[in-house]
């Protein structure tokens, strides 16, 4: 007989896309249930598990108690104390802790979103998750938004009408890791799923009237298939037509298994500005749709590329185009001033102090065009 997993207390899990820092986190599955894109260590070694639903409405009548208390807190006359917040959380278990700094973290987030965590929540029977939606949406009437990480796979396995059961049940915005639409590449880096699978998942979240966020992941067909990674997921994208396309560069740390691929020849990276190139032809072969494009994450070299296709093509390829034109001298202070953290944008060259900081840096390490791709795969790294 199965054994009956006891409460352990409040749980959150380790990520959040970027655009859900205001949100609340809730936990309703542990780790990943696929677990073997070779170019994701984020839950190697971890066991996943679906948290029973009751555990999970503990969770959030925690929130919904630390909330009030908060809020009563901050209501009265002097706004309330650093010491009376303390003392709603002090000599409580770590759990209730946590639990409190959630709370407190959503209240001054403005409590309008909640994602829930961890890698795929739509692996969870549609019954089940629906409860946990209608739970929150009967919990938290104000929210605006309710968000989940999911797998095309997944997706694909559910109905149209269980897609809309969700969706009327609250959850309105979904992220998926297309990551890249060429099979050839799917089928390298283990991501499970292939493009035609892509493709299906992705109209299927749209047509049931859920936001959709794609991860596009530049790079991640090395050099044997950066042509088709920009223009098989460009050409997947077209036909899904999300509302974001977020771009996320590969990265490399040695915990990968993709990174012993690198090692031992059977992946070639591409360097700073082969990523550019592949960047540049995906965005030229986005036709007829009206996606946001977003860069919001540190491991992009143009935080720049972002605006609303298709009226801000020319702002969202300004910069690739500009850094591509550029002398190669001129493209290794930028690659060095931006995987240092000196730069954020093409448009911190024109400082003197900050470009001064990083031929500093080029001096230092002694690099060239030629040996700057190590240099800054190097620091890539520590961004993950
Ligand atoms: S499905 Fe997502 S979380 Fe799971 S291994 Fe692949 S990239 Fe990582």
């Amino acid at each position: 007989m199965k054994e009956v997993e006891s409460y352990q207390g409040f749980e959150l899990g380790p990520i959040r896309p970027p655009s859900e820092a205001r949100s609340l986190l809730l936990r309703i599955t542990r780790n990943c249930p696929w677990n073997r894109c070779t170019f994701c260590g984020l839950y190697k070694g971890e066991k996943f598990s679906i948290r029973p639903v009751e555990h999970i409405i503990k969770d959030i009548d925690t929130i919904r108690h630390y909330v009030a208390e908060i809020q009563n807190i901050q209501a009265r006359e002097d706004g309330g104390t650093h010491r009376q917040l303390v003392a709603l959380h002090s000599g409580r278990p770590s759990g209730e802790k946590m639990a409190f700094h959630t709370a407190l973290n959503w209240i001054r987030g403005g409590m309008k979103s909640i994602f829930l965590q961890d890698a795929n929540s739509l692996i969870i029977k549609t019954d089940y998750l629906a409860q946990i939606l209608t739970y929150l949406k009967t919990s938290f009437p104000h929210v605006e938004r309710i968000t989940s990480y999911a797998r095309s796979h997944t997706i694909v396995r559910k109905s149209d009408s269980e897609m809309i059961r969700l969706a009327e049940a609250g959850l309105n915005r979904l992220h998926i890791g297309l990551e890249s639409a060429a099979d050839a590449v799917l089928d390298f880096v283990k991501k499970g799923v292939d493009k035609k699978g892509h493709i299906l998942a992705g109209q299927k979240v749209k047509r049931a009237g859920i936001e959709l966020s794609e991860y596009f992941m530049p790079g991640l067909g090395g050099k044997k298939f950066t042509r088709e990674n920009a223009l098989e997921t460009a050409d997947a994208i077209n036909q899904i037509n999300p509302d974001f396309i977020r771009i996320r560069t590969l990265a490399l740390p040695e915990n990968l298994v993709l990174y012993k691929d690198c090692k031992e020849g059977r992946f070639a990276k591409l360097g700073d500005l082969q990523v550019a190139e592949e960047l540049l032809l995906f965005f030229e072969n986005l036709h007829n749709i009206t996606s946001m494009v977003k860069s919001d994450h540190v491991v992009n070299l143009f935080q720049e590329a972002e605006g609303r296709l298709p009226e801000d093509m020319e702002q969202i390829t300004a910069a690739l185009k500009t850094f591509l034109a550029m002398q190669p001298e001129g493209q290794m202070v930028y690659m060095v001033g931006r995987r240092t953290g000196l730069f954020s944008g093409l448009s911190d060259m024109n400082s003197p102090e900050l470009l001064a900081q990083a031929e500093k840096v080029i001096a230092n390490h002694g690099l060239t065009p030629g040996t700057v791709d190590v240099f800054t795969a190097d620091r890539l790294k520590r961004f993950i």
